[in-house]
């Protein structure tokens, strides 16, 4: 059956962080960057702008000693040709911090991945472009049962139905835990998704994930989202919010590398957004932290 995005149900796990956001903003889950190089040239890639930098491994990793995050999603740019990717697996691995990667796998070698919660690679090399993935299937021979293994494939202006027989090749050569079909964010509404019935009748013991469309609603009255889900990009600076366009994003960091500390002082709206793709956890949130009326009757 496909699944959807859980990340609203997720909130109410950490009420008790949410309930001092405004005392102290600890971020639950932290996106970095550590290194903004990539080693493929996607059409479709929303980093292309990065600064194609490496952050420092002291630098990162006093962050998280200040900010405390729950869990980390390592990112990129490709983080595969960060040279301190290993030790700073290692360091969450010693610090409780639950550790995720996202990845294209060109360079990805099996000691990359331990101490991973999850891995999620992007196949459109594999699939658009005849990338060799042999390499992926001789980690997966080995592959721990604890970690998660997904795929993303991005459904792409490029993809006008001539790629399915290759998605399914793709699919019968692996061993992995899901298959997740997300759209490509600068052309959403040219895009035909038609695709998801012809994925879902070729096989039904695969889990499907589809990603949708974003939808954006009004600007909230603050962004608590932008503090409990920041991202850190490969120039160090921190910011409430991946999916706005650079100029917006760039506009309104909430810290940077050097100053850990200022992201825990909660700082309001993103004044910059005129919109919102987390509306509803923002209106949420803020419902919460209001004074609720009779609040044990439910
Ligand atoms: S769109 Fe703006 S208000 Fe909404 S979560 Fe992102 S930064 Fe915050």
């Amino acid at each position: 059956m496909p699944q959807y995005q859980s990340f609203p149900v997720k909130l109410c796990y950490h009420v008790d962080d949410i309930l001092k956001i405004k005392e102290i903003s600890r971020p639950i889950n932290l996106a970095i960057v550590p290194c903004g190089r990539c080693n493929l040239n996607c059409e479709f890639c929303v980093s292309k702008k990065m600064q194609r930098i490496d952050l420092p491994l002291n630098k990162i990793l006093h962050f998280l000693d200040v900010t405390k995050p729950k869990s980390v999603d390592i990112t990129g740019g490709e983080p595969t040709l960060y040279k301190d990717l290993i030790p700073l697996i290692k360091y969450m691995n010693d610090h409780h911090i639950d550790a995720g990667m996202i990845t294209n796998g060109i360079a990805l070698k099996p000691e990359m991945i331990k101490g991973l919660m999850w891995i999620r690679i992007s196949v459109n090399s594999y699939i658009d472009k005849g990338y060799s993935d042999a390499h992926l299937i001789e980690i997966e021979k080995n592959l721990s049962t604890k970690i998660t293994y997904g795929f993303n494939y991005v459904y792409n202006i490029n993809y006008k139905g001539t790629n399915f027989n290759k998605i399914i090749d793709f699919i019968k050569r692996h061993k992995f835990d899901y298959f997740r079909i997300s759209l490509d964010i600068n052309h959403t509404d040219e895009l035909n998704v038609d695709f998801e019935k012809d994925i879902l009748s070729f096989k039904d013991d695969v889990r499907f994930i589809f990603r949708r469309k974003i939808e954006f609603g009004p600007r909230p009255d603050e962004c608590f989202i932008g503090h409990l889900k920041p991202n850190m990009e490969s120039d160090g600076i921190v910011y409430r919010c991946v999916l706005e366009s650079e100029e917006l994003m760039h506009s309104i960091p909430i810290g940077d590398i050097d100053h850990p500390e200022k992201i825990l002082q909660y700082q309001g709206m993103n004044h910059a957004c005129t919109r919102c793709h987390n509306y509803e956890q923002n209106k949420i949130i803020k419902e919460l932290l209001e004074n609720q009326e009779h609040k044990n009757f439910i």
